[in-house]
């Protein structure tokens, strides 16, 4: 059988890049001939940049029309252009940006597009109808994880309307200097995720009694309180399990405290059913791990286009990931709605700046091994691929980390770019959905809000075929368009939103933990 004809590919961001990456699977040898007459001087891997002509020493490297680096040696056409030919340009700085200079043309309202979710009684609406059971420490941590177990073993049963019961364990509470003023972000991010959407506004807690953390501290009155006619005062009170209680004598009492009030809350939450809602009522979460050249190039311009629908549809959608977009921040403060909105993007990014100076480090420390294997030769290149995600609707709101979104449209959520503490603080800022663009591949879940993921190349998406909910590597592949894969992920959302279709993390149970931001000391 003759072997097939690989047709050297490359994929050029910008007219004026001088470089772009060789798209083949699997990569290209020396001598690989492009289309365009361009013959490969090196051997180049797949996702990796190719010098489309002649640069000088110290010449600016360009891939999405922005300097990623500048040439340290004369780099033939055809070269392979790694990291280590590369001087990586100093992050911009904070004065003299550009705020609210983009006059977006508003874009046209989509109607009509709703799922199935469940109203909760402050208006806020769930993809999921769970119990999730709020922890004040650590300590108490094994107990609650045993009484899930009994909970899901011996009392889901009976309550078939219900997804699901969530032990909200975390390494906070206590051995934490709680009067830090930094001690705030912790602290709101466990009362925002005990309010999260999908959790139907059912709140208890189990406490151990000696620390830090109180339960009036984590959800003071007024906090959760949501008005509710099927309860009575005394229903509404903080419902508190406490460990150290003289009531509870033995291991067994505990346990069986904790699962008499989770019995309470399972019948309410198994009385509610979905209900048409409008797709207005959305909060999409968007973020990418594992990144590599394709990320900007397949996934997160596909989750870019369903961005712009979702805002289009009257949604909430928020990125975040600071070091990640830290390097477009001219980019982002022209997009602001308002000038106030610009500033406080500015305050939430020196912020971090100061926060990774105290570590002696700067936004540079984001790249993993894993990133340059893919493509990615510095922060600013893997920046300019992350920031697509936002789409190109107008900036119209800023959250500190661990706050609560309150409005519709695009939102920056300030959050470190961790996979897992990202989720978390998106999980706290009130999602009931999370999209995630991997192109070297993770299995991320989470036990909250179901995560949707998105392949850039069609490799991963073939290996991993039952981890992967799309592949957004038919883009390189020529197979479908940005805006195809933008609208298969939009309509995927609402049928997961509705519960119609389970995502891969949700049905091998994949979820990893939350990892509460703590900028605050350890005592
Ligand atoms: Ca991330």
């Amino acid at each position: 059988m003759q072997a097939l004809e690989v047709k050297p590919r490359f994929i050029r961001m910008h007219d004026a890049d001088n470089v772009a990456i060789v798209s083949n699977d699997g990569g290209l040898a020396a001598g690989a001939v492009f289309a365009n007459g361009l013959t490969l001087v090196d051997r180049v891997p797949q996702g990796h940049k190719v010098a489309l002509l002649d640069l000088k020493k110290g010449a600016a490297v360009l891939r999405y029309n922005v300097a990623i680096g500048y040439a340290l040696q004369d780099i033939p056409a055809g070269s392979w252009v790694h990291e280590r030919l590369l001087q990586m340009p100093d992050a911009r700085g904070l004065t003299g940006l550009p705020r609210a200079t983009v006059k977006a043309g508003v874009l046209p309202p989509l109607e009509g597009f709703t799922f199935e979710g469940y109203r909760n009684a402050d208006g806020s609406v769930g993809s999921r109808n769970i119990l999730a059971i709020t922890t004040t420490v650590q300590c108490v941590a094994g107990v609650v994880e045993f009484a899930v177990k009994r909970i899901k073993d011996e009392l889901l049963p009976r309550f078939p309307n219900v997804d699901d019961v969530v032990g909200l364990e975390h390494t906070y509470g206590c051995g934490v200097a709680i009067d830090a003023p930094d001690a705030i972000i912790p602290i709101r991010t466990l009362r925002n995720i005990t309010l999260n959407p999908n959790f139907g506004g059912e709140v208890m807690v189990v406490s151990l009694g000696c620390e830090k953390l109180q339960p009036e501290r984590l959800l003071p009155p007024g906090s959760f309180a949501i008005v509710d006619e099927r309860k009575s005062a005394a229903e509404s009170a903080l419902d508190v399990v406490c460990l150290q209680s003289e009531n509870h004598v033995g291991f067994m009492s505990m346990i069986d405290s904790i699962m008499q009030t989770a019995t309470r809350h399972l019948e309410r939450l198994n009385a509610r059913r979905r209900e048409t809602v409008p797709a207005s009522e959305l909060v999409v979460g968007v973020q990418c791990g594992g990144s590599d050249a394709f990320s900007g190039v397949t996934a997160n311009p596909a989750v870019g286009f369903a961005t712009d629908l979702l805002v289009r549809a009257g949604a909430t959608v928020m990125f975040s990931e600071t070091t990640e977009v830290r390097d477009g921040i001219d980019q982002l403060t022209s997009r602001a709605s308002t000038p106030e909105i610009a500033d406080a993007m500015i305050r939430e990014m020196a912020w971090y700046d100061a926060y990774l100076q105290k570590g002696l480090v700067d936004r540079s420390a984001n790249t993993t091994p894993g990133n340059k294997k893919g493509g990615l030769s510095n922060i600013v290149e893997k920046a300019m691929g992350s920031i697509v995600k936002s789409g190109s609707a107008p900036i119209s709101g800023v959250l500190s980390p661990g706050e609560k979104v309150k409005q519709k449209g695009l939102i920056y959520a300030a959050t470190p770019a961790s996979d897992f503490i990202c989720g978390t603080l998106q999980v706290a800022a009130g999602i009931n959905l999370h999209v995630f663009t991997t192109g070297r591949g993770t299995p991320y879940g989470l036990a909250e809000v179901p995560v949707i993921k998105v392949a850039t190349r069609s490799d991963l998406a073939r290996r991993w075929h039952d981890l992967m909910d799309i592949n957004a590597g038919r883009i390189a592949d020529g197979e479908a368009s940005i805006e195809d894969v933008g609208w298969e992920l939009f309509r995927l959302m609402l049928e997961v939103a509705s519960g119609r279709k389970k995502t891969w993390a949700e049905h091998w149970k994949l979820h990893n933990a939350l990892v509460l931001f703590n900028p605050a000391p350890i005592t």
